[in-house]
């Protein structure tokens, strides 16, 4: 089978695998808010008003987010949505998440060691901590390897590039800059006990990645299915808040 190994790394700038996925977004939401307004439209009924025992009902647009009596039929199709979209769509989106995340194992990580020698997080270091005191998985791991850099003059001879990026995408957002020390050279020294961080690293394609590494093949690759699941995602919560 055709692999990243057979092929020249396909490296793109980071400033422009940015602007890309932000001008992707956008068209992409609209075709996946059209996908789930045409599956909710499969719950319609069709006018209902005829038998209606409602009286005085002044409802004029007969729309999925228009606010309905409790006895209505359109009332109904609104609980049906909500049903449908917390059961079988979900878990729809479900197995897309996990087609994307099985299509990685067709990539392979190039030990150019970037991940270990730069991450970020918008949580300081304290923070961190007190999250893995209080049992959450990820910041147990992140502070078992991951320590904080003294200065950001110092995580930016990391990987300038990664991290201007970075920088300009956060805006006014305050970011830490973290470094792995048991990264020796460009190989782990504890490799064997690293946590499941390092070993799902990047477990979310719509990250942004530094340049070197593999797993920008596989961003490419799934991209546009992942906007596209994020975009239902978004769109799923806001007709929860709306009909609920
Ligand atoms: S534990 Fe190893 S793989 Fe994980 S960040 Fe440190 S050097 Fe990298
Ligand atoms: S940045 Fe990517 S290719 Fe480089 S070591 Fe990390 S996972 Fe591997």
């Amino acid at each position: 089978m055709d692999n990243f190994f057979s092929k020249a790394p396909d490296i793109k700038p980071l400033k422009s695998q940015f602007d890309a996925l932000k001008d992707d977004y956008e068209r992409i939401f609209i075709e996946a808010a059209e996908s789930i307004r045409a599956e909710v439209n499969k719950f319609k009924p069709e006018n209902p008003c005829a038998n209606c025992p409602v009286k005085d009902c002044k409802i004029e647009k007969k729309d999925v987010f228009t606010p309905y009596p409790p006895n209505c039929e359109y009332r109904d199709w609104q609980i049906k949505i909500l049903s449908f979209l917390a059961g079988d769509y979900r878990q729809k989106l479900k197995n897309i998440h996990k087609n994307i995340l099985d299509k990685k194992a067709n990539y392979t990580c190039n030990n150019c060691a970037s991940c270990c020698k730069l991450s970020t997080s918008e949580l300081s270091y304290a923070q961190l901590k007190q999250r893995a005191l209080r049992g959450d998985k990820f910041s147990k791991d992140f502070v078992s390897v991951f320590v904080p850099y003294e200065t950001d003059e110092e995580a930016k001879k990391a990987n300038p590039e990664y991290f201007e990026l970075l920088s300009n995408v956060m805006g006014d957002v305050k970011v830490y800059y973290y470094y792995c020390p048991k990264l020796k050279g460009n190989l782990c020294s504890d490799y064997e006990n690293r946590p499941d961080i390092c070993k799902d690293f990047p477990h979310n394609p719509l990250k942004l990645l530094p340049s070197s590494c593999a797993f920008n093949a596989w961003k490419d690759e799934v991209a546009h299915q992942a906007l596209l699941l994020k975009a239902k995602v978004d769109i799923i919560e806001y007709y929860k808040d709306k009909l609920q």
